[in-house]
């Protein structure tokens, strides 16, 4: 029999976890709510003891197993299996994630970050079509990233390497952003960043316009409703979408120029939006890219929403070799 494979996503609100086949293909999926009391020292075995019932339930033992792929928040050290400074799961501390979990399940366990998980599902199944170079930007309440090159993730030194969000788009006058520094690409292109670029596009805004009003009343505003608004052509919400596109595409032509992957895929909430982001997009990424660039690296939308993250994980377990796509 073939052997499987196991995802697991952990989040600050539920963990997610998923029984695949080595091709990818999930099987079986479940969660269970993420308990961050007691600064976090409860995760590790609920979703431990979680995976092993469920594989007693289905009749499955860990010999049927290649291991289990995890993604989660927060700092990981890859050589020591740790997390560290994963805020929203109260782990202030470091924690011993993948010897803990190895102890509950007795499977091999492999770590790495929520958004390098995200982009290793994307790249592996969903719009990277398998690629060996695939760029994945999530844009969400905040904007994240993972890089997949020549076959691999890109940790860099301290594992900040595809921290997309934090590239300059604005050098003058650009917003605080919560990293410490100004004008990072995620003080704009998140939703809570879409709304801050139209609240602001508003000020100097005179004509009419739905959204002008909507602000003007104070009412709330999200990014859907900013692109709603700029599919009905309200002069402001269309200005607004043409201005974040171009942050947008300045931050990932940077990536195309420098990285030259096949795709660069833009998940996360806001990626609901369509072609009215991917259009402007990619008319001002051709425009900012070096020729051969701009003939070979192509901007999709994501296609795998939530699973993202569970298939990427679980590619991580895959040993080298049965990647065939890769
Ligand atoms: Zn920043």
């Amino acid at each position: 029999m073939e052997k499987k494979l196991i995802g697991v996503d952990l989040g600050g609100t539920s963990v997610k976890m998923a029984i695949l086949t080595k091709d990818g293909e999930v099987e079986e999926k479940w969660s269970i709510k993420t308990n961050i009391s007691d600064n976090g020292s409860h995760i590790v075995k609920e979703l431990g003891d979680s995976l092993n019932q469920k594989l007693t339930e289905l009749g499955l033992d860990n010999q049927q197993f290649y291991g289990v792929g995890m993604g989660t928040p927060g700092t990981v050290n890859y050589e020591k299996g740790i997390v560290k400074g994963a805020y929203n799961l109260n782990w202030s501390k470091e924690q011993h994630v993948r010897d803990g979990l190895a102890r509950i399940t007795g499977l091999s366990i492999f770590l790495d970050n929520d958004a390098n998980v995200a982009a290793l599902g994307e790249r592996w199944k969903g719009a990277g079509e398998g690629g060996a170079n695939v760029v994945f930007v999530t844009l969400g309440t905040g904007v994240g990233g993972g890089i997949f090159a020549e076959g691999q993730i890109l940790h860099g030194v301290r594992g900040a390497a595809g921290e997309i969000g934090h590239v300059t788009v604005m050098p003058e006058n650009g917003y605080q952003c919560t990293c410490g520094k100004k004008g990072c690409l995620e003080t704009v292109a998140s939703a809570t960043g879409i709304v801050r670029v139209a609240k602001e596009m508003a000020k100097e805004f005179s004509d009419v316009s739905e959204l002008k009003q909507l602000i003007s009343d104070e009412k709330e505003i999200t990014s859907k409703k900013v692109f709603d608004l700029g599919k009905k052509n309200d002069q402001l919400a269309v200005a607004v979408i043409d201005r974040i596109s171009f942050y947008l595409a300045l931050a990932l032509s940077h990536i195309g120029n420098m990285l030259n992957p096949e795709k660069i895929i833009i998940g996360g909430g806001v990626s609901a939006a369509g072609d009215s982001l991917l259009k402007p997009i990619v008319s001002y990424f051709e425009k900012m890219v070096f020729p051969v660039v701009r003939e070979s690296t192509k901007i999709s939308i994501a296609t795998l929403g939530n699973d993202a993250g569970i298939i990427g994980a679980a590619w991580l377990a895959l040993p080298d070799d049965e990647d065939q796509e890769a």
